[in-house]
């Protein structure tokens, strides 16, 4: 078994594990049926727990969370960390469809606009022919609702659920429904379902490459400043606390 190591960004357990290793990881936990909520962290997020110790102590419990965005990976360098490359929620979702569609995990789809996960089902079946997509639910939702939500994602009989509403929603969500659910693998996905569906575009690959995606996002989303702004706040904290020798 893949040994999990954790590495200190601002308080928050990020495991470098490079893509591969976490979807070795990832798709064993299911096989062996243990319950795992998996959290990939860019610096928003890391700088919102900073803020706000629930979702601190949120991410301190989850059982995975890796180093997603340039921010992440650049701050585990800069603090003397080895970070073999960045893992995207979007990516992994990805690689995680095209498992599934070799291994026959079933998925189950929740979150983002009426129509959203729908559209995005059919494109995942191009992109990894085969693959069981279960059931799909939009993520607007009053909390009340939640119980039926939750049998009905259990009554599909999903393995995976992957939850598209938005950080920090998605993983307080997850985190109180814990014991509820019945997939064994449970992952915040923010916009990915947007993105797959082809109603919100990635960055070109070289922007990406270039560590630019942020700068991508905000070009086609302007009222993402003031989300963005933790990003120059994280890179002082983070060499503030390389200087404190953390
Ligand atoms: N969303 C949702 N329910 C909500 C709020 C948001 O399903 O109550 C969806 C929204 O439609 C979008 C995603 O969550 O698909 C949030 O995307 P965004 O890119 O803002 O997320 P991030 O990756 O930045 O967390």
């Amino acid at each position: 078994m893949l040994e999990k190591t954790v590495i200190d960004i601002l308080g928050v357990p990020v495991t470098p594990f490079s893509m591969r290793e976490a979807v070795i990881w990832l798709m064993n936990r299911v096989n062996r049926h243990i319950p795992t909520q998996v959290v990939t962290a860019n610096a928003e997020i890391i700088m919102l727990a900073n803020e706000n110790p629930a979702y601190m102590s949120l991410l301190k419990a989850a059982d995975l969370v890796l180093p997603d965005g340039a921010g992440t990976v650049w701050a585990g360098r800069k603090l003397g960390y080895h970070v073999p490359e960045r893992v995207a929620g979007y990516d992994l979702f990805i690689e995680i469809l095209k498992y599934a569609a070799v291994h026959g995990e079933r998925i189950y789809f929740f979150g983002a606009a009426p129509g959203i996960a729908e559209a995005a089902r059919e494109k995942a079946q191009e992109l990894a022919p085969g693959v069981r997509i279960v059931g799909v639910r939009n993520g607007y939702f009053k909390e009340s609702e939640a119980p039926e939500i939750i049998r009905k994602i259990n009554e599909s009989g999903a393995d995976i659920l992957f939850a598209a509403l938005g950080a920090p929603k998605q993983e307080f969500w997850l985190r109180d429904h814990r014991d509820d659910l019945a997939p064994f693998l449970r992952i915040g996905l923010g916009g990915s379902f947007d993105v797959l569906a082809g109603k919100t575009v990635r960055a070109p690959k070289w922007m990406q490459e270039a560590s630019l995606e942020w700068l991508y996002r905000l070009y086609k989303q302007p009222s993402r400043l003031g989300r963005m702004m933790a990003l120059p706040r994280f890179v002082l904290a983070v060499l503030k606390a390389k200087k404190r020798g953390k």
